[in-house]
C-alpha cells in the first residue's frame, strides 16, 4: 500500500522573512514619501511628519521582530523540553561527554534513569575524567572506544560491558554515538539478571550434555559385556558350568546397569526439586542399626561397627534420604576396602548438629582427587578402583542430599590408609518440627 501523501507545506525560512520584510519596507518607505509630499506642502510640517512616519516604522518593525523572535524562542524550547523529556524519562541510562583538548573524556551530564541504574547522583560527575569518575572501566575497551566515537563519529556498541566498584557490579549493554563535533551519548542498560540468567542456561546446557554423553557412555560398557556373553552363548554349545559362569557375568553387569539407571534418576529427580524432603526428627541410633543391618550379610565378611553415643540429638532430615547417604558411604567402604575389614559407622553430636562418619582401613584417596570425588561421574583412576565396578554417581548423590538438608559432606583420607567421610546434617529441634 503506497503511503498516505502528506499535504505539501510551504516553509517560513530566515531568507523568505528578510525579502518580505525588504519589499515590503521598501514600498512603505517609497510611497509614505511619495504621500507625504502629495499631502504636505509646508516643509516644516512635512519634516515633522516624516519623524513620525520613522518612528511609526520603526515600532511597527520592533513589533514584527519581537513577535518572530518570541514565536521562535517558544518553539525552540518546546522542541529541547520534548528531547529532554524523552532522554529524561528514558528506561535506559544516558551519559554525555566531552573530548576535551588534551584527549581527556569529560563527563558532562546524565539522564534520570542513570541515577537509578547506578544508584547514585551523577550530577557529582560532572566535570571528571571518566576514569576518574567510574575508576572500573580502566582496562576495558570502554575509554579508547568512546575517544573513537568522539574523534569519528562512528557509533559504538557492546552486548556485555562488565562493571564492578564499591557502589555497583554488574553487566551493562552500551551503545555510543556522536552528540554534536566532540561530543558523545552513551546509552546502557542493566541486563546483570538477563546475563545471570544466559550464564544459568549455558552451565545447565553443559551440565546436561556432559550427563547425557556420561550415562551413553557408561551404559556402553556393562552392555558390551552382556551383548558378547548373549551372542557367544548363543551360537556356541557351551558345557552347563560354562553357561553359568557367563550367565553370572550378564547378571552382575544387568545389575549394573540397573544401578546405574537408578541412581542417575534419584540424582536428576532429586536435582529436578521432583523428590519433596519429608523432613522429621531422624533418630540416629536407629538409623545407625538399620543400615547395620543392611549390610550384616555381605558377602565380603566385612564387618559394620556402630560408634554412638548416648543422648544424640534426632537429625533434621528426611529419613529414607538419609538412609540413602549412609548406605552409598558405607557400601563403598566396603567396594574399597580389603575383604573382612571392619568398617566403623558413627555419630556424635556437635554444636547443634550432628556429625555422622563412615570410617574404613582401604585403599585410601590421594589428596587431589577428594574435592572431585563428589562430581557426577568421577572415578579414581587407578587399577584398585577400576577392578570394583561402580557408576560415579554414588557420592554426587550423597553430597546433593546432604546439600538438600543445609548440610555439608567432606572426606580426610590417605593413600593406603583408608578413608573416613563425614556428614553433618542440622539436629532437629525439640518443639520446632
Ligand atoms: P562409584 O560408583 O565409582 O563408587 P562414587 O561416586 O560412589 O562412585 O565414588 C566416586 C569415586 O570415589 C570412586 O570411583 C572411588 O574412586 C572413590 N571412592 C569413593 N569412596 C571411596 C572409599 N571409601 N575409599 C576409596 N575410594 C573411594
Amino acid at each position: 500500500m503506497p503511503p498516505p501523501a502528506t499535504p505539501h507545506k510551504r516553509n517560513i525560512t530566515p531568507l523568505r522573512i528578510v525579502l518580505a520584510y525588504v519589499v515590503a519596507a521598501s514600498l512603505w518607505i517609497g510611497l509614505s514619501d511619495h504621500a507625504l509630499a502629495l499631502l504636505i506642502s509646508d516643509p516644516h510640517l512635512l519634516s515633522e511628519a516624516q519623524t513620525l512616519k520613522g518612528l511609526f516604522f520603526i515600532t511597527i518593525t520592533g513589533l514584527f521582530l519581537y513577535v518572530l523572535m518570541s514565536r521562535a524562542m517558544t518553539a525552540l524550547r518546546n522542541s529541547e523540553e520534548r528531547f529532554r523529556g524523552i532522554i529524561e524519562n528514558a528506561p535506559f541510562g544516558v551519559h554525555l561527554y566531552r573530548l576535551d583538548a588534551d584527549d581527556r573524556l569529560v563527563f558532562i551530564g546524565a539522564n534520570r534513569a542513570a541515577n537509578r541504574i547506578l544508584g547514585v547522583d551523577n550530577a557529582r560527575f560532572i566535570g571528571m575524567e571518566l576514569l576518574e569518575a567510574f575508576p572500573a572501566l580502566r582496562g576495558t575497551p570502554v575509554p579508547e572506544a568512546y575517544r573513537k566515537v568522539c574523534r569519528t563519529g562512528e557509533v559504538w556498541s557492546e552486548q556485555q560491558v562488565f562493571y564492578e566498584d564499591e557502589r555497583i557490579k554488574g553487566a551493562f549493554e552500551v551503545h555510543a554515538f556522536a552528540s554534536a563535533p566532540g561530543t558523545m551519548a552513551s546509552i546502557f542498560v542493566d541486563v546483570t539478571e538477563r546475563t545471570r540468567l544466559e550464564m544459568a542456561r549455558r552451565e545447565m546446557d553443559r551440565v546436561k550434555d556432559g550427563m547425557i554423553s556420561s550415562v551413553s557412555h557408561e551404559m556402553r560398557t556393562p552392555l558390551t559385556a552382556m551383548l558378547g556373553y548373549l551372542e557367544f552363548m548363543h551360537s556356541n554349545e557351551l558345557p552347563v558350568e560354562q553357561r553359568r559362569e557367563f550367565l553370572e557375568t550378564v547378571l552382575r553387569e544387568t545389575e549394573r546397569l540397573n544401578q546405574l539407571i537408578g541412581n542417575f534418576l534419584d540424582f536428576q529427580r532429586l536435582r529436578a526439586g521432583q523428590t519433596p524432603l519429608r523432613i522429621a526428627p531422624v533418630p540416629v541410633v536407629s538409623l545407625l542399626q538399620d543400615v547395620q543391618h543392611l549390610f550384616s550379610h555381605c558377602p565380603t565378611q566385612n564387618r559394620v561397627t556402630l560408634q554412638v553415643g548416648d543422648d544424640l540429638p534426632s537429625i533434621a532430615g528426611d529419613y529414607e534420604q538419609v538412609r540413602q547417604v549412609l548406605n552409598n558411604l558405607v557400601s563403598n567402604a566396603i567396594k574399597y576396602s580389603p575383604e573382612g575389614s571392619e568398617i566403623f559407622l558413627g555419630a556424635r553430636e556437635d554444636d547443634g548438629a550432628v556429625l555422622l562418619w563412615v570410617r574404613d582401613q582401604g585403599i585410601g584417596i590421594k589428596p587431589e582427587d577428594q574435592e572431585q570425588i563428589f562430581q557426577t561421574f568421577f572415578r579414581v583412576d587407578n587399577s584398585d578402583t577400576r577392578a570394583v565396578g561402580g557408576t560415579g554417581l554414588g557420592l554426587a548423590l550423597v553430597r546433593e542430599i546432604v546439600h538438600l538438608h543445609r548440610g555439608r559432606v567432606w572426606v580426610d583420607s590417605m593413600p593406603g590408609q583408608g578413608s573416613t567421610f563425614w556428614v553433618r546434617f542440622p539436629a532437629a529441634m525439640p518443639g520446632r518440627m
